[in-house]
């Protein structure tokens, strides 16, 4: 899969020196090494309900800052991570420690925290997924339903193997999104089929949702799609207020984006939008 992508797909520059990295080998290397050297960390970014104005869930965004390299896109080093199935590892770690956080928020009092994590299509296939975000749950001692995850559509499209995960998930109480919404295949029919609670409309449809009547039209028969099924709708990549207010009168449940908050550090989270929070509710 390496070859197939391509060697440009992992070029990044580096940003102390402006040079090109080009060695796959090498990043791997240090991909490694990363989780025993503590350079993972997640961060979060709130969705915010537009009725209520209110943020009770959180998306965990995986962050890797290399000794050498400086920090590292996640579109650059989940993909090798996938390709070396480092992905196992790397998300078991995300699985814990998100479940450490909510534990962690829990015990300061912040109790209706809900956290999704990204489950990508190596990791969705891998057979102790279920049991190990179990295993998690009990550990920490946190409900399930504050846990989410959020694949995509290339993670769904085997049925007879993605349907029975997908149930033992929702039968523990963690909500299932489906990630980047409208950019993979054969919606409709898994839409349908899966037992989903959450549609996130991919970032694209939103960028030019102002000028582009073809992603408004896209979004509005989404958002109308999923809340005709039950579902929860939440757009992606929100930036600025005129968005906002089309997402407002077409009436999508929560947005997420930069015109909101970027993803942040855990303490940020915390001094930003869980203080006030509970401030509110004393
Ligand atoms: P995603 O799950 O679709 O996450 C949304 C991405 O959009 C994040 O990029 C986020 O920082 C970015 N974003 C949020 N708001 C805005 C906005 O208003 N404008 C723009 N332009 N971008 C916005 P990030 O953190 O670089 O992650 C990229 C992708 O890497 C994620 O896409 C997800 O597929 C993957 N990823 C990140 N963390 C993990 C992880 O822990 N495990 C796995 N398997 N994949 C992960
Ligand atoms: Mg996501
Ligand atoms: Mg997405
Ligand atoms: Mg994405």
């Amino acid at each position: 899969r390496v070859k197939e992508r391509g060697k440009a797909h992992y070029q990044f520059y580096r940003t102390d020196m402006n040079s090109v990295f080009t060695n796959i080998v090498t990043l791997e290397t240090h991909l490694r090494k990363a989780i025993d050297k503590a350079e993972l960390s997640l961060f979060y970014q709130p969705q915010v309900d537009i009725a209520t104005g209110e943020v009770s869930s959180f998306e965990a965004l995986l962050r890797w800052n290399d000794r050498e390299f400086g920090r590292i896109s996640p579109s650059v080093f989940i993909p090798l991570a996938e390709d070396t199935g480092l992905i196992i590892s790397i998300g078991h770690w995300v699985i814990e420690n998100a479940c450490k956080q909510i534990k962690c928020w829990n015990d300061k009092g912040y109790r209706d925290i809900h956290v999704a994590i990204n489950i990508s299509q190596k990791q969705f296939q891998h057979p102790n997924l279920v049991q190990f975000i179990q295993s998690m749950i009990e550990k920490y001692n946190i409900k399930a339903s504050s846990l989410g995850i959020e694949i995509t559509e290339g993670a769904m499209h085997d049925t007879k193997e993605t349907i029975p995960i997908l149930k033992k998930m929702k039968e523990l109480g963690i909500s299932i999104s489906v990630d980047d919404f409208g950019t993979g295949y054969s919606s409709l029919n898994y839409i349908k089929q899966f037992p989903i609670n959450i549609l996130k409309i991919d970032q694209s449809f939103i960028r030019d949702i102002l000028i582009d009547e073809k992603d408004a039209a896209i979004t509005s028969t989404i958002i109308h799609l999923g809340k005709s099924l039950g579902l929860e709708v939440v757009a992606e990549g929100v930036e600025c207020i005129e968005q906002v207010e089309f997402l407002s009168n077409a009436k999508c449940h929560k947005i997420q984006g930069f015109y909101y908050s970027k993803p942040l550090p855990a303490d940020e989270i915390e001094q930003k939008f869980l203080l006030e929070k509970c401030l509110k509710e004393s």
